[in-house]
Parts: structure tokens; sequence; C-alpha cells
């Protein structure tokens, strides 16, 4: 024990299989915590005493998990889901806003999403002043060049740094339709003048002017140019004509340049996720870097979650029975995700870490998932979220969102659709 070591704790978790791929850690440790920090781990962890200890053997003990890619500007979008569903809730300690919000709204965002939820919030501000208010179809309305402010979103980012970390872009056949690159490319410039990472959508997402519809395989051909290291690509297993794999039998040659630049990929998983392009990428050595969900509700109705069938916890489960080892799985929900946000105090369990923490349970009986093309993926056992510390706040997750990897007895409290708002919103249409 070193001398500054404290003797007493807030918490021990004790026993557990430590998984923290930045310090290298995979082993059976105890980990102390104290005034909302990691304080000890391992032999100096075991010799302290603790207030609240959590007996965690035969558990997985990870940094907090982190998904780089939610919708939860409730109410305000028609398919945002409340942060701490996505969130603690689901596993997550820090969750990532894809876009939801713009310069203009993104006051909103802070004051009645990201401030009052207990999960850590940050957000990839649309690089349209207004964010993605409504789902992919208003795409023309609010994505176009003139929706694009650079000096706004400056300012934005300059006023709030920690939780403005990115910037939310597209590189799809709909927006290429009608405007080319650039949008994409006033996002690029912006992220290169107050050097944040872009996160680029990938996959057709807006109408498609079809008189200039782009050749699919010709449209990451055009994104690729305008990205700079530290930059993600998400959905990289979509099925998507004019995705990352697009119409291609194998993995093209500007992804491995791409990546040995150092641009980044995420799952993003959500709905065109794909078991035959997963299995085709992985066999060329594509692991994804990080693992966002994409989680959102339907496009169609306020609040309402009923159809949602993935989830991080989903995500980290059918990435396993890809293949995908559990450390590098931990990899890519802690510290590669805490790297692209730039903040050092997540992503790993070392000595002056925030105590954030995902602990996993396993489940063994066999579970089946299935992709957006029906295809069946069955795994032998599951990895279930059972703790999760917050800032040395010990919290049970409710589940409710984890409908495609938990049954309704086993989740806590299941969140599917129904809300005053909602029953307010069907009552006007009605009447
Ligand atoms: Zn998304």
């Amino acid at each position: 024990m070193s001398p500054a070591t404290p003797r007493h704790a807030d918490l021990l978790i004790t026993g557990g299989r430590l998984i923290d791929p930045a310090n290298n850690i995979d082993a059976t440790s105890d980990i102390a915590i104290l005034g909302g920090q990691v304080v000890a781990v391992g032999a100096a962890a075991s010799a302290m005493t603790a207030r609240r200890a959590i007996d965690a053997a035969g558990a997985i003990v990870a940094p907090g998990f982190i998904d780089m890619h939610v919708h939860c500007y409730e109410w305000v979008t028609n398919f945002g889901v409340p942060p701490d569903a996505a969130g603690i809730n689901a596993g997550a300690t820090t969750i990532v806003d894809q876009g939801s919000s713009g310069a203009w709204t993104l006051g909103g965002f802070k004051a009645y999403i990201a401030d009052p939820a207990k999960t850590d919030v940050r957000a990839f501000v649309s690089i349209n002043v207004a964010g993605a208010l409504q789902g992919g179809m208003e795409g023309t309305t609010l994505h176009n060049p003139r929706m694009v402010d650079f000096t706004a979103f400056a300012d934005i980012a300059t006023q709030h740094p920690r939780l403005v970390r990115g910037i939310k872009c597209h590189g799809e056949s709909g927006g290429f339709s009608h405007w080319g690159t650039e949008v994409l490319g006033r996002a690029a410039e912006c992220g290169r003048a107050l050097s944040l990472p872009l996160y680029v959508h990938t996959g057709e997402l807006f109408p498609v002017d079809e008189a200039s519809r782009p050749a699919p395989s010709s449209v990451m051909a055009q994104v690729v140019p305008f990205l700079k290291p530290g930059d993600v690509l998400a959905h990289v297993y979509s099925n998507m004509p004019d995705g990352i794999m697009s119409v291609h039998e194998s993995v093209p040659s500007w992804l491995h340049e791409a990546r040995a630049a150092g641009v980044l990929f995420d799952l993003g998983h959500g709905i065109n996720f794909s078991f035959a392009i997963a299995r085709k990428m992985l066999d060329a050595g594509i692991m994804p870097d990080t693992l966002g969900s994409d989680v959102h509700g339907d496009f169609c109705a306020y609040h309402d979650f009923s159809i949602l069938d993935y989830s991080l916890i989903g995500g980290l489960n059918k990435m396993l029975g890809l293949g995908i080892g559990l450390p590098d799985a931990v990899r890519a929900l802690t510290a590669t995700p805490a790297r692209v946000l730039g903040d050092p105090s997540i992503g790993h369990l070392g000595v002056g870490a925030r105590a954030n923490i995902t602990l996993l349970r396993e489940v063994e009986g066999s579970w089946s998932f299935l992709d957006s093309r029906r295809e069946r993926l069955v795994v032998p056992r599951r990895l279930l979220p059972d703790l999760v510390v917050i800032d040395g706040s010990v919290i049970t997750p409710d589940c409710g969102l984890l409908a495609d990897v938990m049954r309704s007895d086993e989740r806590p409290r299941g969140i599917t659709r129904g809300s005053t708002l909602g029953t307010v919103l069907q009552r006007q249409e009605g009447s």
C-alpha cells in the first residue's frame, strides 16, 4: 500500500474478474472507492476496510460502459429515449447523444436532459443548427446547407466544452443527391477548426432525389477524403448498399487505408445491423473500435420504445457470439470511447479515475438474436448488467430497454409505450 492510500473506503468490490484494458488488467482483483473515485486496486484495495462491500465473485467488473451512440433528447425529438433508460438503467455510465441537438437547441438538451440525468450525458452536436428533431424523412428540411452556421457551433462548443465532444454529420445517398458533399465538407472544416471529432452516419437515411442518386459504391469514396484521424464512421456492419461494406464482396481497400490513418469505426448497431456483413468484415480483421448502440424510439410516435430490439448489452453479446474476445469488447466499451471523448477520468479504473463501473453476470442457457435480415445467431450464454456504479453510487439497473437480451421476467421494469404527452398527442389527432 502506498503511503497515500487511505485505510477506509466507502465501497469495496471484491473477488470479481476485473477487466480494465486501459491498464492491461484482466485478473481477479478487489477495487476500493472513496469520494466517488477509485482509490486502490488489487492488494492495496484488499487491505482496506469499507462501509459497504459488494461480493463480485463470479462476476465481471469493468470500467463503466460508454455508449457512443444514443438518441436521448426525449420529447423534443420524436425518437428520443429517456437518458437514464439508455444509460445507467441499461448498463452504461456515459452515453453520447448523436446529433439530436444543434447549436440552437443544445441549451434545452443541457438543461432538461444532460444536467438532470444521473447518467453522464455527452453530445456530438448536429452540424445543422436545429438538430435531428424528426426521424430521417425530414432530412431535406433540417439537414440542408442553409442550416449550417459555423459561428453558432463554435459558440456552444466553447461555452460547454464538457458536454459538446464532437460533431454529428451524415455521409449517405439522400443528402449527397441534394447537396453533394457540401454539408459534410462544412462539418469537416468545423471539426478541424475546433479540434473536435466527426461522427459520420453512413447508409441511406434522407429522402433521395432519384435524378441525382449517387452510385451506392461511390458514396463512401466521397466521404473518406473529408476524414481526419480520430473521426468515427458509424454503422460498420450495416447492410445498406451505400454503407461501409456497400455492395462489395470483400472489404474495400479504402477501409484498410482509413483505419491505418486513424479513422475509427463504431458498431452503431441500430436497425440495419447484419450478421452476414459482420462475419465478412470480422474475417478481414475489421472489428468495431466502439460498440455504440444507436438506441432510439419509434420514428412515428413520441415516447414509443415498443419496437426497440437492440441495445448496448445486446450488441456486446452479439459481438461475443461472433467470436470477439471479452477484453477486446470491453476495450470497445470503455478505453476507446473515452479516448474519442477526450476524457482521461473515464473508461478505466486506475487510481484517481471516476468510480464508474459496470458489473456483469453470466447467465447460462441459449439465447437467440435476429438481425435486420432476420438471420438468427444463437449464443450459449449471456452477459447481463447486474450493478452499475456511477461516481461511487451503486445502482441496480432496471434494464427496461433491454428486451433484445433479457426476458420480461428478468427485467425489473420494462419500458414500452404510453406516456402523458403521447396520450395527449394521440387524443388531439383523434379529436
Ligand atoms: Zn443514430
